[in-house]
Order: C-alpha cells, then sequence, then structure tokens
C-alpha cells in the first residue's frame, strides 16, 4: 500500500506580521517578500511551493493551500496538513484561529463547513459515515470528558496494518456544528489537561483526525479517506543550560519526534523507494497511513519575521527546505 512515490508533498511558509513586542523593543523585519514562491530572509533566499507574507488573510491561506484537501479526502486519499514552527510562530492561529469569528478562522474551522457543505451537495446514493478524534502527543485523549489524561494510549495495527490508537475515544458526527462542539470541548479539556499537569501546551503535538467513509448504496462501492489536522509542539531548541531534568528529556523528545518527521518526509518527497522510518517515533507511527501511500501532505512553516528569533525562523526555513 505504502508507495512513496503516489506520495505528493507540499510545502509552504507563513510569516506572521511583527509583534508588539517586537516592534517596542526595536527589533528589526529581516524578511523581504518579492513573489509567491519566495522569501529573503536575512540576505538569503528560499523557495517554498507558496510563500504567505504576513499581510496575507486567514482565507487566502486556506484557499491557496488546504480547501484542495477536502476534494482528495472525499475522494479517498488522506489529507495531512502540519503546522511546524517555533512557539508564538503563528501555528495555532493558521490551524484554528478564532473558531467563532468567520474572518479570523484559520484552516480547522474553514475545512469542517467545506466538507459538510460538499457532502450535502453529493450524489443522493452516497451514504456518509463520519468520525473523529482529537489526540495531544502526551497520551492525552482529548475526547475524553472522563479522564483526559489518561495516560500510555498506545499505538496497535489492525488487521489491515492500519495504525490506530488504542482506547483513543472516536466519535460518529453528522454536522459541522457537531464537530466544532467537539473541538471546543478538546480545547477545554486539553486546557485542563495542561493546566493540572502544569504543563506548557506549546511543549506536545495536537493530532485532529475526521475520517469519511462512502457508501454508494447502488454499486456497493466503498471509499475511505482520512483528513489530518497537525499542530506540533513549538520547534525551539531549549537551551541546555536553563533546562534540567524531565523538562530537557522532554525537549529532546520533541525533538527527536519532529527530526523523525523530517526524515519521513524528505523520504516521502524524494519519491525514492527508500525504507521510510515511520517506526521512529510515535507521531509518525500515528500517521503512518496519513503519510504514505495514498496520501497529500502539506506542511506550512510558520515563522517571525523579527530580528529577536532570527536563529529560529532560519531553523523552520531550513526544515522546510529539507521537506521539500
Ligand atoms: P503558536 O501556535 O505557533 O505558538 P500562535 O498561533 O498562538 O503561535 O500565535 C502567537 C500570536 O501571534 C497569537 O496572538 C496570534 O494571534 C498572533 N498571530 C500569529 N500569526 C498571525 C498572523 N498571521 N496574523 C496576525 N496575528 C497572528
Ligand atoms: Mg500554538
Amino acid at each position: 500500500m505504502a508507495d512513496p512515490s503516489e506520495c505528493n508533498v507540499k510545502v509552504v511558509c507563513r510569516f506572521r506580521p511583527m509583534n508588539e513586542a517586537e516592534t517596542n523593543r526595536g527589533d528589526k523585519c529581516l524578511a523581504q517578500f518579492f513573489n509567491d514562491e519566495t522569501v529573503n530572509f536575512c540576505k538569503m533566499q528560499y523557495s517554498f511551493d507558496q510563500v504567505f507574507s504576513p499581510d496575507q488573510t486567514q482565507e487566502h491561506v486556506y484557499t491557496a493551500c488546504a480547501r484542495q484537501i477536502i476534494c482528495d479526502v472525499l475522494q479517498g486519499y488522506n489529507g495531512t496538513i502540519f503546522a511546524y514552527g517555533q512557539t508564538a510562530s503563528g501555528k495555532t492561529h493558521t490551524m484554528e484561529g478564532q473558531l467563532n469569528d468567520h474572518l479570523k478562522q484559520g484552516i480547522l474551522p474553514r475545512i469542517i463547513q467545506d466538507i459538510f457543505g460538499h457532502i450535502d451537495s453529493m450524489d443522493e446514493n452516497l451514504e456518509f459515515l463520519i468520525k473523529v478524534s482529537a489526540e495531544v502527543q502526551k497520551n492525552w485523549d482529548c475526547l475524553n470528558t472522563g479522564d483526559v489524561t489518561k495516560t500510555n494510549l498506545s499505538v496497535h495495527e489492525d488487521k489491515n496494518r492500519v495504525p490506530f490508537v488504542k482506547g483513543c475515544t472516536e466519535r460518529f458526527v453528522s454536522s459541522s456544528e457537531e464537530v466544532m462542539d467537539i473541538i471546543l470541548k478538546a480545547k477545554v479539556n486539553r486546557h485542563v489537561a495542561v493546566t493540572n499537569m502544569n504543563e506548557h501546551s506549546s511543549r506536545s503535538h495536537c493530532i485532529f483526525m475526521l475520517s469519511v467513509k462512502q457508501e454508494n448504496k447502488k454499486t456497493k462501492q466503498i471509499l475511505n479517506g482520512k483528513l489530518c489536522l497537525v499542530d506540533l509542539a513549538g520547534s525551539e531548541k531549549v537551551s541546555k543550560t536553563l533546562a534540567e531534568g524531565s523538562v530537557l528529556d522532554e525537549a529532546k523528545n520533541i525533538n527527536r519526534s519532529l527530526s523523525a518527521l523530517c526524515n519521513v518526509i524528505s523520504c516521502l518527497a524524494e519519491g525514492r523507494r527508500c525504507h521510510v522510518p515511520y517506526r521512529d517515533s510515535k507521531m509518525t507511527r500515528v500517521l503512518q497511513d496519513s503519510l504514505g501511500g495514498n496520501c497529500r501532505t502539506t506542511i506550512i512553516c510558520c515563522c517571525s519575521p523579527s530580528s529577536y528569533n532570527e536563529a529560529e525562523t532560519r531553523s523552520t526555513l531550513m526544515f522546510g527546505q529539507r521537506a521539500k
């Protein structure tokens, strides 16, 4: 099933505007934009499938790099979008935005609305079965209201060798309102878990999955597609002198899983028939069937334009270049 040559990887880059703190401190804006595919950062030029400058709207970003995923998923592909970048670079803004604000909504709410809109307009002979799950990669199941901090959810494979997270709650849903309601509750659950455990939400990956099974009642043909949206943990290096003990271990873990992701993606992007190292991290195992085989993957590299973040932004841009 997993044929890397069929995999389609797109890497885009989005710069957020300078924020007030950066401006007040007198930081320089190091990014310059000349066209839709290149950015100059600190005198170096980087090219991507698409570059979004700070003034580009949520709607534009969605239309230009995410909306296509709906058609993919409804045609039986697995579509995955990652947001990569240091903390406060705009990952959550891009993926979620303000969920209830028409202009400031990010990719997730827009996809949910559009996917149900599409389904409503499709052939009446098609029957849809849709389910969602949400997991924070600290093994927290965000849809489980009873016991959010259930730990050690482990990755297993079903009889078709499709990986799944054992014990992770899945919900069947029938409308975009229902999904949005679930997402809002999952956010609260996540927040409670993060606060209770004295954690930082930026130190975990957050994965939202929506799977769509469609059956044609006449022909009995079945199509399975899956949408995955991943808000990755902050990619910043934790200073070795400041972090120690469990914080340092955790930082190392995050760095390991991000570089495992990069290795998998660059392997897929090259289309080589090489060994794809899915098993190197839990995240790449969970996402194995969303990354290999009949998948469409988009990585959004989120960046700060400020001189204060120069090293981290460079590192994010380099990650993007490697993944291409
Ligand atoms: P991350 O999830 O990477 O830690 P956030 O998405 O929370 O970062 O963004 C940090 C702050 O910057 C938030 O207040 C967010 O609203 C703001 N922000 C990020 N990207 C943009 C953007 N493109 N336009 C306007 N504000 C943004
Ligand atoms: Mg965030």
